[in-house]
């Protein structure tokens, strides 16, 4: 059974260097309603879009350890303060 992608809460990168970032996910699990806070490597391939946003990874969960389908938004990105890119 496919399962639909859900949103997000938020996600923070750990690490990053050529070969891979290290993120922290968070999101509401869909299976038992938890916050499930979840770390995960991500590829060169993908910073791209850990960067526009529209990000989308296979989570399992850290509560019930079921997987889900999880996408993010650049606007969740924490710990940039204030660099909203304003530019005429
Ligand atoms: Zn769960």
């Amino acid at each position: 059974m496919k399962q639909p992608s859900i949103p997000g809460l938020s996600y923070r990168i750990l690490a990053q260097d050529e070969t891979r970032a290290i993120l922290q996910f968070t999101y509401i699990c869909p299976c038992c309603h938890r916050t499930s806070s979840v770390i995960s490597s991500v590829f060169p391939s993908d910073y791209g879009r850990l960067e526009l946003g529209g990000f989308c990874t296979s989570l399992t969960c850290s509560v019930c350890g079921r997987p889900s389908t999880v996408r993010f938004l650049y606007t969740m990105l924490s710990g940039k303060p204030g660099e909203d890119g304003s530019s005429a």
